[in-house]
């Protein structure tokens, strides 16, 4: 927790900020007691390509079950285990379910892909690539079928330290997506020099498109450069029709959003999936017939 210190160095009493640090102290507690007993859990995001329809990735999203509170979203507890230092067991704890989720599919006869987000200090770690790579020998997972998620903040806070780390990932067959691509501020010239296979455009970009000329001028152009220097492109965030099939007509390669699926836990999106690829086939065979 953050203390505020006054002139001398010396901590200064501030009740404004008191309340809010005996709760963070709480939920520090409770977020330790979390990862023992493993209340955390994943969902998973299709991602949907615009060619043919078909999903053949997802998108690992940790929640947090809470004994009393419910299932909460990232947003109410990562801040909060990156600030405390929780953030490399969480991060550990991530990259081995979804690894074995992965496996467990493959070995199901469903080769999903699936991509796990890394926070930038956890990217920073020097064991993450001996760590992954040894979840994935031990789940028997091809390194291809994962994929990480890195945000533009984590690889600019020490840009030659990213690229050592995530060339010894991709070296290994391991994909590496930048995320949130455009909710920062790195040019994509930056982005060449990382081995990078995809570049997620984040939903803040795309979601007034439609009614903005100058946002859809913006996406074009970074779908274009992004293809140039041999990115694929995938738009988050999309939650209606319209929007997808303008990102289809810039040539945006994959989406995810509500328009698709929320992120489901894995039985959930077995179920899914299934009922996607009978309705696809289905739309696949009334098109033929006409
Ligand atoms: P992200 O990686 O950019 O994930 C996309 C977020 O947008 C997810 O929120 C997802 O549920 C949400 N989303 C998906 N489709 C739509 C849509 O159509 N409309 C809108 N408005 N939102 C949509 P979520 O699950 O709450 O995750 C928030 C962020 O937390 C993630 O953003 C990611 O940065 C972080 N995060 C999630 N899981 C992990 C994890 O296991 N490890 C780390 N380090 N970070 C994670
Ligand atoms: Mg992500
Ligand atoms: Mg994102
Ligand atoms: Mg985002």
């Amino acid at each position: 927790y953050q203390a505020k210190l006054g002139r001398r160095g010396t901590v200064v009493y501030d009740p404004a900020t008191d309340q809010h640090t005996v709760g963070q102290l709480a939920m520090v507690t409770d977020l330790r007691r979390a990862l023992d007993n493993d209340e955390f859990v994943l969902h998973y995001q299709p991602k949907v390509s615009l060619r043919d329809m078909q999903v053949t990735s997802v998108e690992a999203l940790v929640r947090w079950q809470h004994p009393s509170r419910g299932l909460l979203p990232p947003g109410e507890f990562l801040p909060v285990l990156e600030r405390s230092g929780l953030m490399q067991p969480l991060t550990r704890w991530v990259l081995r379910q979804a690894i074995q989720q992965a496996a467990s599919w493959r070995r199901a006869g469903m080769p999903l892909q699936v991509a796990v987000n890394i926070s930038p200090r956890s990217l920073l770690q020097d064991d993450l690539p001996a760590r992954v790579l040894a979840a994935l020998l031990a789940a028997e997972l091809p390194a291809s079928l994962l994929q990480l998620e890195i945000t533009e903040t984590a690889v600019m806070t020490n840009p030659e330290r990213a690229a050592f780390v995530l060339t010894q990932l991709q070296s290994r067959g391991v994909e590496v997506a930048i995320d949130d691509f455009g909710a920062g501020y790195t040019s994509l010239a930056f982005l060449r020099i990382l081995p990078i296979t995809a570049l997620k455009i984040d939903r803040s970009l795309i979601k007034d498109m439609l009614d903005h000329d100058a946002d859809e001028a913006v996406t074009s152009a970074v779908t274009d450069l992004a293809h140039r220097l041999g990115f694929s492109v995938i738009a988050e965030g999309v939650e209606s029709q319209a929007l997808l099939d303008r990102l289809a007509a810039l040539g945006c390669d994959q989406v995810q959003g509500y328009v698709i699926s929320a992120p489901l836990p894995p039985a959930a999106l077995e179920g899914w999936l299934a009922d996607w690829q009978a309705r696809s086939s289905t739309s696949v065979e009334t098109a033929a017939a006409s």
